[in-house]
């Protein structure tokens, strides 16, 4: 059907997109159907969700059955659940006594791009950025690279720990007209799957990242640097594309954002849905 589903064969790279919750919070979580659909993207990339179990106890599969585990992280709380997944799966949570044995361990979210050494000596690789620029470089280099993380500090983005300080530079995306198609389409796509209770109005735009105010306390406008905002066209064309396909696509529009009305083409756009 799509990029977002594919079975494995042999010889492909297999990534585990672990969440460290149990299936029906994490199914919510949209980031890690947007990772599964770049990974899915490379033709050699197997990909499939690892979960816990509702009693915290087990997980949905091994992690050690993968070649790459990418941890999605959105709360500090969800911390000591990344170390007992792994623990469950028989990795050592301390990325300095593991092996290439183990998979490798990458990390990235929110709140590791705020402050990433909380979980610094356990991750093999702290991804900092935006998700469209950071996992097609790590499925790029990987063959190359494999478990030598010293490789990946070259990488726009790649934190690896265990070299100590190093300058990393943010990897973000300057044109938001890939990403917002991107989001827009894995939520079609997922309405039209299995998660389509979730996903109940999957006309999701998200006009912009990062936020203008500036607000000192805020640490998703801090990690949403710089300020970008989506072409109002792309915006329009994607609405226009999907107006009148039946199925239900676009029976309202979500604008997603941290502060959607600070959007310079907020007013267009309101004349634009309304008219
Ligand atoms: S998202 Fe809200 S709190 Fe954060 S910087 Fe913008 S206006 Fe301030």
């Amino acid at each position: 059907m799509s990029a977002y589903r594919k079975s494995y064969r042999k010889g492909m790279i297999r990534v585990a997109i672990a969440y460290p919750s149990n299936s029906r919070v994490a199914l919510q979580s949209l980031s890690i159907h947007i990772i599964r659909r770049l990974l899915n993207e490379h033709s050699n990339v197997y990909s499939d969700f690892v979960f816990m179990s509702d009693d915290g106890k087990s997980t949905t599969k091994s992690l050690r059955d993968f070649d790459i585990v990418i941890f999605s992280v959105h709360y500090e709380l969800d911390y000591p659940r990344i170390l007992k997944m792994m623990g469950i799966s028989g990795i050592n949570p301390y990325s300095s006594q593991r092996t290439v044995d183990d998979p490798l361990i990458v990390m990235g979210g929110p709140t590791l791009m705020a402050n990433p050494e909380p979980m610094a000596p356990f991750a093999d690789i702290v991804l900092i950025g935006d998700a469209e620029m950071l996992i097609p470089a790590l499925i790029n280099y990987y063959p190359d690279y494999g478990k030598n993380v010293e490789e990946y500090a070259n990488l726009t983005g790649f934190y690896v720990p265990s070299l100590g300080k190093h300058d990393v530079t943010k990897a973000f995306v300057r044109d938001l007209s890939y990403s917002i198609k991107l989001i827009h389409d894995t939520a079609i796509e997922l309405s039209l799957g299995n998660v389509k209770s979730i996903f109940s109005n999957p006309a999701i735009l998200e006009v912009m990242r990062g936020c203008p105010r500036g607000c000192l306390f805020c640490m998703e406008g801090f990690v949403g640097r710089p300020v970008r905002f989506a072409d109002i066209n792309s915006i329009k064309g994607l609405v226009l594309r999907d107006l009148g396909k039946g199925e239900g696509l676009v029976n309202g529009v979500s604008l997603i954002g941290l502060s959607v009305t600070d959007h310079p083409g907020f007013k267009e756009l309101m004349s634009f849905f309304s008219g």
